[in-house]
């Protein structure tokens, strides 16, 4: 029998279980807090795992279509010299870049109008015997038969169901810009990331000529000097690194970056209660040093729907669910964590050390590894 699935929040997470949970035949409304789409954040990198999620429902051909293809990370020194290729097997085809307003507006037109309910933040969820109770800033209410937590890392219903805080700074903090790539020298046919002492940056180019950076350095969690950092400040510190890091920094209006301290979620012990099950950041934000966030969110949602539609029993579904989920996520988290704390290191000794050792890895170490995250499986 077709159930009644509130989603709340209207992020990656709660767009695609929209997706997922409607084409199974659920009846399906997402409650997002913002009065209208508005995705913040710059450029988002999508991975051949989120692209065979998304297969059966024609936003990975979407994706295809208005992304940017590469075939991996071209890892390189500050100065420019290259340390070690994270290539795609190209059996799993690309990587693909695209502005997250526009993945947003992508997942958005995959869903029946009226599917989300804008404007509405919950601030109390009820868990009856027979159904879910949602309740709304305005007032409102909502009823039914399951909640589908999507609310992103800052999650309202995991404190609910886990109040103890799971957060973990991972010690160093990121700004992002987007620029016009015009002209721009050294844009190759891989996104780029660079690791230096004094801090990691990456580029890439995005649809329309554009070029997505990020740049990472270590800090103190909230430092409040940090935070008011501009785009000439970024400058300031990354100038003697490679072109064309300082340019794209030059490029970039003093203001217009979107800072934001890099945390994690230690994944949730259950990622479900009763009738609620957590999805996405909210369950198991992940540190972006893999681009892996947003792609295991997606993968979330694949998997819930399956789960949903195979197992009648919902919280037989819900355990089937975490089942599948709870290793790969726990590694993808796990693995990212580590990789960042490699890859902002300040030590000039364990750096060089670091390069080394990466320029004459096996070449078959790096393709098991790619295989392990590019390869979907339900
Ligand atoms: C610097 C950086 C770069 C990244 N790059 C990548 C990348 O290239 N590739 C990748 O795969 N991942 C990447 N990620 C991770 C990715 O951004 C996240 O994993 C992804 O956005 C999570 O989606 P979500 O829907 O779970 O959460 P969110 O995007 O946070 O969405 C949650 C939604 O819930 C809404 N909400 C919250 N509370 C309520 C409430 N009470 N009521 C109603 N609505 C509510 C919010 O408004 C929001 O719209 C990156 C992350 C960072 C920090």
């Amino acid at each position: 029998m077709s159930q009644t699935i509130l989603i709340i929040g209207g992020g990656i997470a709660g767009l695609c279980a929209a997706v997922t949970l409607q084409h199974i035949g659920m009846k399906v409304k997402v409650y997002e807090r913002s009065p209208e789409p508005a995705a913040v954040g710059a450029g988002i990198i999508i991975a051949p795992n989120a692209l065979q999620a998304l297969e059966p429902y024609g936003i990975s051909s979407e994706i295809i279509r208005q992304g940017c293809p590469s075939g991996g990370f071209q890892l390189l020194s500050d100065r420019g010299r290259p340390i070690s290729k994270l290539a795609v097997p190209p059996e799993y085809g690309s990587l693909y870049s695209l502005h997250r307003k526009d993945l947003h507006h992508i997942l958005l037109s995959a869903l029946p109008p009226g599917t989300v309910e804008w404007g509405k933040s919950l601030v109390q969820l009820e868990q009856k015997d027979t159904h879910v109770q949602a309740v709304f800033h305005d007032g409102s209410q909502a009823e039914g038969d399951l909640v589908v937590a999507a609310d992103g890392i800052h999650s309202s219903i995991r404190k609910q169901l886990v109040p103890k805080d799971t957060y973990r700074y991972a010690g160093y903090t990121c700004w992002r810009g987007i620029v016009p790539g015009d002209g721009l020298p050294g844009l190759s046919d891989h996104f780029i990331e660079t690791w230096g002492t004094k801090g990691r940056f990456g580029i890439v180019p995005l649809p329309g000529n554009q070029v997505y950076w990020y740049g990472l350095i270590n800090a103190r969690q909230n430092d409040p000097r940090v935070a008011k950092y501009t785009s000439e400040d970024l400058h300031h510190l990354f100038k003697d690194y490679h072109d064309p890091i300082p340019d794209l920094l030059l490029r970039t209006a003093p203001h217009d970056i979107i800072h934001r301290d890099i945390v994690d979620i230690t994944p949730m012990e259950r990622f479900y209660s009763d009738r609620v099950v957590v999805i996405g950041d909210a369950a198991h934000a992940i540190t972006p040093n893999m681009g892996q966030g947003a792609c295991q969110a997606i993968e979330d949602a694949r998997t819930l729907a399956e789960c949903l539609h195979v197992q009648p029993n919902y919280q037989q579904a819900f355990a089937d669910y975490d089942a599948r989920r709870r290793q790969r996520i726990e590694h993808i988290s796990n693995q990212s964590w580590r990789i960042g704390q490699m890859a902002q290191s300040q030590s000039i000794l364990f750096t060089r050390i670091r390069n080394q050792l990466m320029r004459y890895a096996p070449k078959s170490v790096g393709r098991s590894q790619a295989r392990s995250i590019y390869q979907f499986r339900l």
